[in-house]
């Protein structure tokens, strides 16, 4: 029988119960396990099978249930009190106040704009670490009271779901979602409408586009959705998956986040009456068109492109996240032509006011047919950073071409290295200790994160056990539920009952599967291996998970070997591999584990951020040296995986898979099962201590964020307050002119050392005759450059000295401490200086010496 139509029944929610509601509209509640647990309370079954999303659990609540809510006093008592604890987070005054109080700085706000955000499960707009990392900046910003607005897309599919085939196959799947299921409210203009925002394609197609919000504690996050009624459909699949498409797909995506995002964070604020922001983050290049549209804005209101860079460039911080080439986001030259859309005097019509050959030139690079999105976000920004110390080096050798004659050290990109926020990932049982000891309920200060000391050995060891407990329990449901996808008959599956086992030393390798990271090196040897894993004494296990993008082969034929290899090489009950990673998932993953394996091929892990959860909950390090390991790499804390420096990539795979064999045998396996008589692996608990309490603050997301404060977002408000007095950025656009006309009569004539002979503890006096044309001192710094050379004369960290000019003689004269005996080189340069100018750098203007 079939129905006829369908109504909708929605369910009365009495006065009583409204804070639940609340509660459930502000993502606040995923790090806060009392809320969680008010939730989960309510009808576990249901909120297990809604996917942990308070929002469609309220909706499907039953009258019978809602009535007996509406007469539970303890429920609304603890309603209350979190209500209360919401309220009182929202409006207490936090760090960034304290940090800038009464000062200048006070009035810097932050639009972040990023391709993708991983909050929460229930909220499916994140694939993997970049989402991850954008959802705990904003966390940790609402934390720490950071005025930030985010901007992302909403996409009614999100990412793909998992799960394998009977051959150990990727197969995707796709679920739409609907904005009444999300917590998400549409933002509403002046007139009570839901706010849209427009973006010009190509043949004058005007794309609407509905603007949503998300609210992270704190923190508005703006979500953009082109899947409107008011669309035609080729357009309303805009937004329709992350990181699916060709790359047309994919420039539409982009023009949406960049160019509509600006516009509705513009509109916004003019709504609720904020200050628009004045530093600009793009996470990723993926955002770079909100540059271009805002240059466009400048210039449609009388200024040059000239004067609009600077501006731009004044309040821009692009933060790159990948060392590898070819993972840097590009696209075909004509295609970004044609999206720009010029008119006839050659003008954007995406973003009026920009010439689109101007704008092109902001993403050329080597390859003429290519527009690429890191080249332009680095043209747009004043400020750019890595993320973590390697990362930034191998960004400024990467990026080096872009400013020519200097040196790789003076590459205007530096380093901020991520971090996990405290409160998401580090697991029940851990938190209870954790928080009891240090006496800092919230976690948020992780400056007080000192409890690991108090704890004594046994009960850390009793945590740990129950973690891998749970970790194991819920890895048999999985791998259950996986077989039976897999096509399994129920009779065949007995044995799921009994795979891993909760007192053996557990592995955990979880991330997205990309070539770089290497899923498969543990299968180098896959004898070896097997004896690891069934050694009847000392058993080792391993859980992993990982998705690999739909359309990288390679990457699924490596998860299909490695899924094969455990079912073949009779260990299928030791190497589990469960499908569908995501967030939920990986909670219980870094917690359950003993040891956190990742082994990418150096240095192409950019910071990677799975393994900081992992320290946080106890779990100890097994890595690389690369990314945030290489920086905090110590002994102590964990093991590291020496890497070869080898060019031969199957060899260098050879030997470091030998020395993961070697430390697992001779290090991991010994300490983890060498036990007192209580059964306390002593030597490994004090090993769990030092790393949760010398290792896990410095990777806390909050360190991360107020890094990113004091370091890139308060300068980038100065001077982007200051180049918004647009006097001042007319004045630096003519200056840059001027700097640039005149620089080929910059000459230096003549460099004297005045001391001669110098003596060790006194001072080398130097002095330069320099020919500024018609330059001003003002305009330049003329610069001592001394240190020790190599045998060819070339500097080895050279010291740079600011000389000053002598008012007499007109020549640039400089005292310089010495202090080592020996042979020092010296040479003077002459760079451009302003105060609009953050590197010398940025103009590619130095004059040395003929
Ligand atoms: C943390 C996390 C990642 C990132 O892991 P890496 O170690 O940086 O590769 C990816 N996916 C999910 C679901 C995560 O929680």
């Amino acid at each position: 029988m079939k129905a006829y139509d369908s109504l909708k029944v929605t369910p009365l929610l009495p006065e009583a119960l409204q804070p639940l509601q609340t509660l459930a509209m502000n993502l606040r509640w995923s790090w806060r396990d009392e809320a969680h647990a008010l939730f989960r309370g309510i009808d576990p079954a249901l909120w297990s099978a809604t996917g942990h999303n308070p929002v469609t659990m309220i909706k499907s609540l039953r009258a019978e249930k809602v009535r007996e809510l509406e007469q539970d006093k303890d429920f609304l008592h603890r309603l209350q009190l979190e209500l209360e604890d919401f309220e009182s987070y929202c409006e207490q005054d936090r760090w960034f106040k304290k940090q800038t109080s009464g000062g200048e700085d006070a009035k810097t706000t932050v639009a972040y704009f990023s391709m993708e955000f991983g909050v929460h499960q229930s909220l499916p707009i994140y694939s993997g670490g970049l989402g991850v990392l954008a959802g705990d900046h904003m966390k940790s910003a609402s934390d720490l009271g950071v005025p930030i607005i985010g901007v992302g897309l909403l996409y009614t599919y999100g990412y793909f779901t998992q799960t394998l085939s009977r051959e150990g196959w990727q197969q995707e799947h796709y679920t739409e979602h609907y904005p009444e299921d999300l917590a998400v409210t549409p933002v509403l203009d002046e007139q009570g409408e839901h706010l849209h925002v427009s973006v010009l394609y190509p043949e004058q197609r005007e794309v609407k586009v509905a603007v949503w919000k998300a609210d992270i504690g704190r923190v508005p996050l703006l979500l953009l959705d082109t899947n409107i009624d008011a669309n035609p459909d080729d357009f309303r699949v805009i937004t329709d998956r992350l990181y699916g498409g060709d790359a047309e797909h994919r420039i539409k995506q982009e023009l949406v986040l960049g160019v509509a995002g600006l516009r509705a964070v513009q509109r916004f604020c003019e709504i609720t009456g904020r200050d628009e922001p004045d530093v600009i983050h793009m996470n990723e290049g993926h955002a770079g068109f909100a540059g271009i549209e805002r240059m466009g804005q400048l210039i449609v209101a009388g200024e040059t492109f000239e004067t609009a860079l600077a501006v731009v460039r004044a309040s821009t911080l692009f933060t790159t996240h990948t060392p590898v080439p070819a993972g840097i986001d590009r696209f075909d030259m004509l295609l970004a032509q044609r999206y720009l859309q010029a008119d006839e005097q050659g003008n954007s019509r995406l973003a009026p006011g920009v010439p689109v050959a101007r704008a092109l030139e902001l993403g050329k690079e080597d390859d003429p047919t290519r527009f690429n999105m890191a080249h332009l976000g680095l043209r747009l920004a004043q400020y750019a950073n890595g993320v973590a110390k390697l990362h930034g080096a191998v960004s400024r050798s990467m990026f080096k071409d872009l400013y020519p004659n200097f040196e790789e050290s003076e590459v205007p990109i530096t380093s901020i290295t991520n971090g996990v926020h405290i409160r998401t990932w580090v697991r029940g049982p851990m938190k209870s200790i954790t928080s009891a000891m240090s006496g800092n309920r919230d976690l948020t200060t992780a400056n007080h994160w000192n409890a690991p000391d108090a704890i004594g050995s046994s009960e850390l060891w009793r945590v740990r056990n129950e973690l891998r407990k749970e970790l194991v329990t819920r890895s048999r449901m999985l791998s259950l539920e996986s077989w039976e996808n897999r096509g399994a008959q129920e009779a065949e599956l007995g044995w799921t009952k009994n795979i891993l086992d909760e007192n053996a030393l557990t592995i955990g390798f979880a991330r997205r599967v990309s070539t770089y990271k290497r899923l498969t090196l543990m299968l180098q040897n896959p004898e070896r291996l097997r004896r690891i894993l069934t050694n009847p004494e000392r058993p080792v296990q391993f859980v992993i998970a990982g998705k690999a993008h739909p359309a990288d082969m390679g990457g699924k034929q490596l998860l299909q070997e490695l899924v094969r290899y455990a079912d073949e090489a009779g260990v299928r009950d030791r190497i589990i591999f469960i499908p569908d990673y995501n967030i939920s998932m990986a909670k219980f993953l870094v917690a359950g584990s003993d040891v956190w394996l990742n082994n990418p091929i150096r240095p192409q892990e950019a910071s990677g951020t799975s393994g900081m959860k992992a320290v946080m909950n106890g779990c100890l390090t097994l890595s690389i040296s690369d990314g945030w390991w290489d920086e905090f790499r110590d002994d102590e804390a964990g093991w590291t995986i020496p890497s070869a420096v080898h060019a031969d990539a199957s060899l260098r795979d050879k030997w470091e898979s030998q020395a993961l064999y070697d430390i697992l045998e001779n290090e991991v396996v010994p300490m983890f099962y060498d036990r007192d008589e209580q059964g306390v692996p002593q030597a490994w608990v004090e090993k769990i201590r030092y790393s949760m309490s010398v290792v896990a603050p410095q990777v806390a997301a909050e360190r991360m964020v107020r890094d990113y404060v004091t370091e890139l977002y308060l300068p980038a408000g100065r001077s982007s307050r200051y180049a918004n007095n647009l006097e001042h950025a007319r004045e630096f656009a003519q200056w840059q002119g001027k700097v640039k006309d005149a620089w080929g009569n910059v000459e230096i004539t003549g460099i004297q050392n005045v001391t001669g002979e110098a003596q060790a503890g006194g001072h080398a006096q130097l002095e330069a005759t320099v020919e500024l044309g018609s330059l001003s001192p003002e305009d330049v710094k003329v610069e001592a450059v001394v240190g020790r050379t190599d045998e060819y004369g070339e500097f080895i960290k050279p010291r740079k000295v600011e000389m000053q000019p002598d008012v007499e003689t007109g020549k640039f004269v400089m005292d310089i401490p010495v202090s080592v005996p020996g042979t020092l080189g010296y040479t003077v340069r002459v760079i451009p200086d302003h105060k609009l100018l953050r590197s010398p750098a940025e103009l590619g203007l130095v004059r040395f010496p003929n």
